[in-house]
């Protein structure tokens, strides 16, 4: 194990060109090695090569061309106002680094959930430990090679294993955790922070709703949600997670819905273009989904051997056990809403569910979406799906059960950096009234200024 703490102590990572180089060097090690880590994300999740640069291997890249372009500003102390009874001093805030960070992520995006959040933790000036998760054995593998020869070794440090190597971890005082996962595992993350009162990011999933109502444009619609449930397998953890459509639309729409699938992942089950389920144990939990009263309207194979689960559309009733849990893979379930009222119907079932990472509203009507304005989620998207967070001038996170604390662009460098308060106050002028024994007339003097 390093000591990256001490490293930082020397304060090599202050100095702006220093990250820069960084991130330079990590989108060098990325375009250098694109063949390798589309074989990598081949091996782990069955990911065609257009699929993992556009999700993964492209998206790193833009981001982090993104932060290097706005670094010199971001790092810079921000001036802001002081009040009258403090003049004549200056204030600001400091962006400073944290201190010796760790990331923590998942395998469904193993490279963007693992380099994005090291292009905020570089560029905010840390040190950092990276648990890549073992379930993308390939590449992790790759990541705990290629990253000590292109970054600065004593700085970055990636610890390969499972929970227990995990744990083994968190016993160091970390200054903060970023972890990406399951809601399960951050009480975990979150009870061994809080031995260390470490902050925490938690980016966390839970179970995003897709509402179709009152649209004219159901083709669009359907293209859009097809392309966000299945690619990945559904293993996106924005992925649309259950379909609320208004019952004069569905029939169209499912068609719709079927003719994207055919065109973007190959012949209902038999689909040429499509990940596979990361693992049999997850699998089975999907397959253990299946046979509860469910009618399939699209889909529905399963090849254990593969690890391959067909994109499958299903009507079910609110009770069904797809409904209580994130699915996280390509099993949509369709609930037809009430036809007086479909958006007051689709609140009032979404909020039965804690509060999403996304939520979708595919509709024509201006009203509908002033209705979604009160909605607690992470984000949320209008006739689009997944989309928010390709925009890297948007924060990406959670709220409550999905998660707490941002990434992605500048909120990814916020959420890496203590945000130090800096007044300057004069030494030549000290006026008297700031101290006891205050008259009434100093009393009132300050009452005006304050
Ligand atoms: P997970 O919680 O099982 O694992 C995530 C990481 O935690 C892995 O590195 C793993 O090794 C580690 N871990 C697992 N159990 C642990 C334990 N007991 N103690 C310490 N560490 C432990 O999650 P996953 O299955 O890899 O990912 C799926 C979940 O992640 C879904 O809920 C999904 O919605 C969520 N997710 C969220 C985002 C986001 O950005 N918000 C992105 C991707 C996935």
């Amino acid at each position: 194990m390093k000591d990256l703490k001490k490293y930082f102590e020397t304060g090599v990572t202050l100095d702006v060109s220093w990250r820069r180089t960084q991130l330079q060097a990590l989108i060098r090690m990325v375009e250098e090695n694109e063949d390798a880590l589309a074989r990598a994300l081949h091996q782990d999740l069955g990911k065609t090569p257009q699929e993992a640069w556009l999700t993964e291997i492209g998206f790193v890249v833009h981001e982090a061309r993104f932060v290097l372009r706005h670094l010199a500003r971001w790092t810079k102390k921000r001036r802001v106002r002081t009040p009258a009874f403090l003049c004549p001093a200056s204030s600001g805030v400091r962006p400073m680094p944290r201190g010796e960070v760790l990331i923590i992520s998942p395998w469904n995006y193993p490279i963007q959930l693992t380099l994005s959040p090291l292009v905020a933790a570089l560029a905010a000036g840390n040190v950092v430990v990276i648990k890549p998760s073992e379930y993308a054995p390939a590449t992790s593998e790759w990541l705990a090679r290629s990253l000590p020869r292109y970054l600065d070794a004593q700085a970055v440090e990636v610890v390969q294993g499972g929970p227990d190597e995990t744990s083994a971890l968190l016993k160091r005082p970390f200054d903060l955790i970023f972890f990406t996962g399951s809601a399960q595992t951050a009480r975990h993350i979150a009870r061994a922070a809080a031995e260390h009162l470490t902050p925490t990011v938690l980016e966390l999933g839970g179970k995003s709703p897709c509402v179709v109502a009152h649209t004219q444009h159901l083709r669009t619609a359907a293209r859009r949600i097809a392309f966000a449930k299945f690619t990945n397998a559904g293993q996106t953890c924005v992925a649309p997670d259950y379909l609320l459509v208004e019952p004069t639309l569905k029939t169209a729409f499912v068609e719709h819905l079927t003719q994207a699938i055919v065109e973007m992942f190959g012949p209902e089950n038999a689909p040429v273009r499509m990940a596979r389920i990361v693992n049999r144990r997850h699998f089975d939990r999907l397959s253990a989904l299946f046979g509860h009263g469910e009618s399939v309207l699209f889909g529905g194979h399963r090849d254990a051997d593969a690890l391959l689960i067909a994109p499958t559309l299903m009507s079910v009733e609110p009770s069904h056990p797809v409904m209580s849990e994130e699915i996280f893979g390509p099993l949509l379930p369709i609930l037809e809403l009430d036809s007086t009222d479909p958006i007051a119907d689709a609140l009032r079932r979404i909020s039965d569910h804690p509060s999403p990472l996304a939520a979708y509203l595919f509709s024509d009507e201006a009203a509908d979406l002033r209705a979604f304005d009160g909605l607690l989620c992470g984000g949320f998207a209008h006739n689009d799906a997944l989309m928010h967070l390709a925009n890297v001038h948007l924060p990406f996170g959670g709220v409550a059960t999905s998660g707490h604390g941002a990434s992605h662009g500048f909120a990814g460098f916020h959420a890496f950096s203590h945000w130090r308060a800096e007044l300057d106050q004069s030494a030549v002028v000290d006026p008297d009234l700031r101290y006891p024994p205050y008259s009434g007339r100093d009393l009132r003097t300050l009452k005006w200024l304050m």
